[in-house]
């Protein structure tokens, strides 16, 4: 998976994205158009980790724009950049990590994580990508 363009970066509180996209305390960052600029929020004072997959999780919705159909589910959306994180935590051997997006349960993360895990089993990591570009649920 390769970014031709790159989206602003914003580090926020969150308050910040609280007040203004409505999210719940426990979100740790967002991708979003804002000010006619698409952008990714990511909240100031978490963890490296934490950093690392939410910034994976917010640039694979990025990705999802300009390479998959555009009327995806939600749960196919979420799940998607859930494992892609999940990849780079492994990858980047953060278990901690890891361990938190498996014992992630909101949904739709959860069931979508799960899904693409199991379509990693059956296709690889290449198979689920080309799946995932052409799909719109799972
Ligand atoms: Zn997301």
């Amino acid at each position: 998976m390769k970014l031709k363009e790159k989206p602003r970066l914003k580090v926020v509180d969150s308050r910040f994205l609280q007040k203004t996209f409505n999210c719940s305390p426990y979100t740790w960052g967002i991708y979003a158009d804002f000010q006619e600029e698409e952008t990714i929020f990511i909240i100031s004072g978490i963890s490296l980790d934490k950093a690392h997959t939410t910034l994976a999780h917010e640039l694979t919705h990025f990705w999802q724009k300009r390479n998959c159909p555009q009327e995806q589910s939600l749960e196919l959306i979420e799940g998607f950049a859930e494992w892609v994180a999940y990849q780079l935590a492994a990858d980047q051997k953060l278990p901690r990590a890891m361990l938190g997006i498996r014992r992630n349960g909101e949904e739709p993360y959860r069931s979508g994580f799960q899904k693409l895990c199991l379509l990693e089993s059956r296709l690889g990591v290449k198979g689920a990508i080309k799946k995932v570009k052409t799909c719109k649920s799972i």
